[in-house]
């Protein structure tokens, strides 16, 4: 019988580092410990979620407290080649990480913070949607990658989570490109499919103990989930976030992709899940102990009829991005994230009024709303 994907799942109402520490430990040890995943001499990269400068509180990026413990067990075990970077949305690695305590854990455990410098271009001829990446050329000479995510809502893809988080392995302002290259929800699915599958990721670790849900990834509302999860395989992992919010795994665009291009399973017989002591539990039973069916995320299902593909061609009935006018400060950033080159959104009635939207030129990447630093843009 082919092995189910593990999926460990680590109960823990805290940020407080020796619980978390003791629980990753019993996580690693259960998928078979560090060192049947990394050699003691490999370059490790740690890739938290970075999209931008923001309150620890306010769950956008990981928290530094779960990429601590993750440091300390990897120096402990004999690791001494580690560097930590992301490709942020607004920011370079170490200015987001300044303050957040992330960078006091980096000096102790010695461990560099990279500011991504040079792109280099790599051909990917397997992939299905994305034939080649332009990816940091710090990120090429790493011999593995750690993904350490945050358990947030996404307008795009419904959930952000293992899968997603690896487009930070995308150099700078080829991540906003990458949307317009990819515009809607699957194709950009199968690309980041792609691009799991090209870097493969040893490890994916999500922090959900507090996560973000409504208007996510930037500027949604901190909810304690209670658990940090583990897994080799990003899809499982993501599925098991799904289901905990009660969200079908299936309506997930990564998963539904994931699972067709080989990445992993979302499905429920071919995941074991494992709690901390190593006893198995029933992803049901799992759903009733830590789920949360009123955590608040896209759960609506699209009906593939001919009604329903007429009117996403005429761009009926598409979520959108709108700007709450009492909230914004006019700073600008929503129309510098903007990747369509004529810009969908902009200052249209001068820059003392709040940006506007042309829909008819926006592709619904929502990197303005990603990146709006006054929660003004909501999608509707
Ligand atoms: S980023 Fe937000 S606050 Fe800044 S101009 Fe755009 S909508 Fe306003
Ligand atoms: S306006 Fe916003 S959602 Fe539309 S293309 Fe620009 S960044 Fe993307």
């Amino acid at each position: 019988m082919e092995q189910k994907s593990r999926v460990i799942l680590l109960p823990c109402k805290e940020y407080e580092e020796e619980e978390i520490y003791s629980l990753l430990k019993k996580g690693l040890a259960l998928l078979g410990g560090v060192e049947s995943l990394i050699g003691k001499e490999e370059q490790i990269l740690l890739k938290p979620n970075l999209l931008k400068k923001a309150e620890i509180e306010k769950a956008v990026i990981t928290h530094p407290i779960v990429v601590g413990a993750l440091a300390r067990i990897l120096r402990e075990e004999g690791y001494n080649r580690i560097m930590l970077a992301d490709s942020c949305g607004n920011g370079t690695t170490s200015k987001v990480i300044q303050g957040t305590g992330m960078d006091a854990y980096l000096e102790k455990y010695h461990i560099p913070a990279v500011d991504y410098k040079e792109p280099v271009m790599v051909s990917y001829p397997q992939g299905i949607q994305a034939k080649e990446f332009i990816l940091p050329k710090e990120l090429t000479e790493a011999d593995c990658v750690i993904s350490v995510s945050k358990m947030k809502t996404h307008a795009l893809e419904r959930i952000t989570g293992a899968v997603k988080n690896s487009y930070g392995f995308i150099y700078g302002r080829q991540k906003a490109i990458g949307h317009t290259k990819y515009p809607s929800a699957d194709s950009f699915a199968r690309m980041l499919v792609d691009l799991n599958k090209m870097v493969k990721p040893r490890l994916y670790l999500m922090d959900g103990i507090v996560a973000m849900e409504g208007n996510g990834p930037g500027a949604g509302d901190p909810v304690p989930m209670n658990v940090l999860l583990m897994s080799t395989d990003p899809v499982a992992l993501d599925s098991m976030f799904a289901r905990l919010v009660y969200l079908d795994p299936a309506l997930v665009p990564t998963n539904y992709h994931g699972e067709k291009m080989g990445l992993g399973t979302w499905k429920e017989e071919e995941i074991l899940v494992l709690l901390p002591e190593g006893k198995e539990i029933s992803i049901s039973d799992a759903v009733k102990l830590f789920g949360k069916p009123d955590f608040h995320v896209d759960r609506k299902r699209l009906r593939q009829n001919l009604w329903t593909r007429m009117a996403k061609a005429l761009n009926l009935f598409q979520k959108k991005p709108y700007i709450q006018a009492d909230l914004c400060v006019k700073c600008g950033i929503c129309v510098n994230s903007c990747p369509v080159p004529e810009k969908a959104v902009d200052f249209r009635k001068g820059k003392d009024q709040p940006p506007v939207y042309d829909y008819k030129k926006c592709i619904r990447c929502f990197c303005c709303q990603e990146m709006c630093p006054k929660k003004a843009i909501k999608v509707r």
